[in-house]
């Protein structure tokens, strides 16, 4: 496929009257032995050996979610799905939204087109199988969209996919498409999918983590709060958070002969993220991918659009 050159065109700005704003909550449903940092130390070809441990990790994160009467987006993986299919037909039983994480946690690059085709249309059968809900969102394993696999929006179109969420827009060592917009955009004119970045922050001219993922659990919960105030008010934007099952789970194998940047990234604070993410719900209006950013509406996304 030939691919587009990037061209992001921004979508408007919400309104400001739609007060307290409802924010994004997310979860990439995949293992602690699947995580980019620690490929080092589980090799693809022996996942059948470790131990499964995202089903009642997920199943902890469902019961808070109904302790708070919260609606959230699972991002899932098909191989997991394949695994966890209670799991995945609770998520969807319960009123949440079922959306892909690829198949095997594939970043997007190491993928030609045909690759990542098959892989898409693949997950996207498991989940809508499993879940008896139409599956219209995709997050890219590792936030690994980059300018040079832009034709991958025109392959999730295509396969009827309606959105990504995909992009961490700062400069990183693991993450791509540091140059996108801050806020929801089509990648190019034409485009027939959304992209909803993670939420960054602006300050002191430079882009900054907006406090999810592992910034969450690494720093203090004030920071993340502060990110997420800032944001509703002063840009009057839902935020983007995201979270894994495995960073609840303080009891997971450790294997060893992992560099001391993974372990820091994967491992600081494991035992505090769930009382943490308790207090995120405490704290602030949430609801799924699909019903809280401008575009969610669109008649595109059909039977989401209330
Ligand atoms: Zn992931």
């Amino acid at each position: 496929m030939i691919n587009p050159p990037f061209d992001p065109q921004p979508l408007p700005l919400p309104e400001m009257a739609k007060t307290p704003i409802r924010n994004a909550m997310s979860v990439d449903v995949e293992d602690y032995f699947q995580v980019q940092a620690l490929v080092s130390a589980y090799d693809r070809s022996n996942w059948e050996g470790e131990e499964l441990r995202v089903a009642r990790n997920t199943e902890r994160l469902l019961d808070l979610f109904a302790q708070y009467d919260v609606k959230a987006t699972f991002f899932t993986l098909g191989w997991i799905a394949e695994r966890a299919p209670g799991t995945i037909q609770r998520i969807a039983a319960e009123g949440h939204e079922l959306a892909a994480h690829g198949y095997e946690h594939t970043r997007v690059f190491e993928q030609d087109a045909a690759a990542f085709r098959a892989d898409v249309k693949r997950t996207k059968a498991i989940l809508e199988d499993l879940g008896g809900v139409p599956v219209k969102g995709y997050r890219a394993a590792t936030f690994s969209m980059r300018e040079d696999v832009l034709w991958a929006y025109e392959v999730l179109a295509e396969e009827g996919y309606k959105y990504s969420s995909s992009v961490y827009p700062i400069a990183h060592d693991l993450y791509g498409l540091d140059e996108a917009p801050r806020f929801a955009f089509r990648p190019y004119p034409g485009c027939g999918i959304v992209e909803y970045p993670m939420t960054t922050l602006r300050k002191l001219g430079r882009t900054w983590p907006g406090g999810g993922g592992g910034y969450f659990r690494i720093f203090p919960y004030a920071f993340s709060k502060y990110a997420i105030r800032q944001l509703n008010r002063n840009e009057a934007q839902p935020y983007m958070f995201y979270c894994h099952p495995w960073e609840i789970d303080a009891d997971q194998p450790r294997p060893v002969g992992v560099p001391f940047k993974s372990r820091l990234r994967h491992y600081t604070n494991l035992s505090r993220m769930e009382a943490k993410i308790e207090r995120l719900l405490r704290d602030f209006k949430w609801g799924r991918v699909d019903e809280c950013f401008v575009g969610a509406s669109t008649p595109a996304f059909g039977e989401a659009a209330q």
